[in-house]
């Protein structure tokens, strides 16, 4: 098997003394979108945080091609490659759209630059539209948009996407699948948290399903959305 992009190895995590993650451990290998499942509150956000470093992991590793690269901060794994768009985007209010784009616009590991700032407006026509901007002044959906473009012209080798269609309005839900499918064609590397398991299904290739911490099970991920006990597992 392929070595994969990044590997979450027997992650554990926790906020104080409470312990969120027991031992989570997943792949995701190049060109593959990799979703993780489960209700409010059952650890993918945490699993994100301490993937990228934003919440020191207690235990186990995460690795980026097979580098391991555990407990590093946030801007160090971001130059490394991980690209991360957390549930609440942050995105630069006072900077336009085209400003909030130019700041992370920058070569990926290995002086690489797939995504250019043009070639990024090409698969989202609607933020073109929007340049001038400023990013406080768009819609959550377009702000979405904003945020997956930005982390894209990072030129990361995995994305990291924290449910990105949540709180969405359906025609901007719309817009992101859209997006997040055609990344997936042009064989970007991603790792999505979803409650949605029917966007999921989608652009998914593989799902990991989490509760309370714990990976569930794992498998194909139109075996997940058939599978009775996912669906329980989602339900709220
Ligand atoms: P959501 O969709 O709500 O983000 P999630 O699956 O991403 O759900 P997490 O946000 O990872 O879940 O939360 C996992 C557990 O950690 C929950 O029990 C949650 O209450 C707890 N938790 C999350 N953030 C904090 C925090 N900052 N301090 C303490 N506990 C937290």
């Amino acid at each position: 098997m392929e070595q994969p992009v990044l590997e979450i190895v027997d992650l554990q995590a926790a906020y104080g003394p409470s312990q969120v993650l027991f031992g989570v451990t997943v792949r995701v290998p190049k060109g593959k979108v990799v979703a993780l499942l489960g209700r409010n509150g059952a650890g993918k956000t945490t699993t994100m945080k301490a993937a990228m470093g934003i919440l020191p992991p207690r235990g186990g590793q995460v690795r980026l091609r097979g580098q391991d690269v555990t407990g590093r901060r946030p801007s160090a794994l971001a130059r490394l490659g991980i690209g991360y768009v957390p549930e609440d985007r942050r995105i630069f209010p006072d900077l336009t759209v085209k400003e909030n784009l130019a700041i992370a616009s920058r070569p990926g590991p290995g002086g690489r630059r797939t995504w250019t700032v043009e070639k990024v407006l090409e698969l989202f026509p609607l933020l073109g539209r929007l340049m001038g901007r400023k990013g406080g002044l768009l819609s959550g959906g377009e702000q979405q948009l904003l945020a997956v473009a930005r982390a894209l012209v990072g030129n990361p080798e995995v994305l990291l996407l924290d449910e990105p269609t949540e709180g969405l309005a359906p025609v901007m839900v719309k817009a992101v699948a859209d997006v997040v499918q055609a990344l997936k064609r042009e064989g970007v590397t991603m790792l999505l948290a979803e409650q949605n398991l029917g966007f999921a299904n989608q652009v998914a290739d593989w799902g990991y399903v989490l509760q309370k911490g714990q990976v569930l099970l794992e498998g194909p991920m139109e075996v997940c959305a058939r599978s009775e006990e996912v669906v329980r597992a989602l339900a709220v």
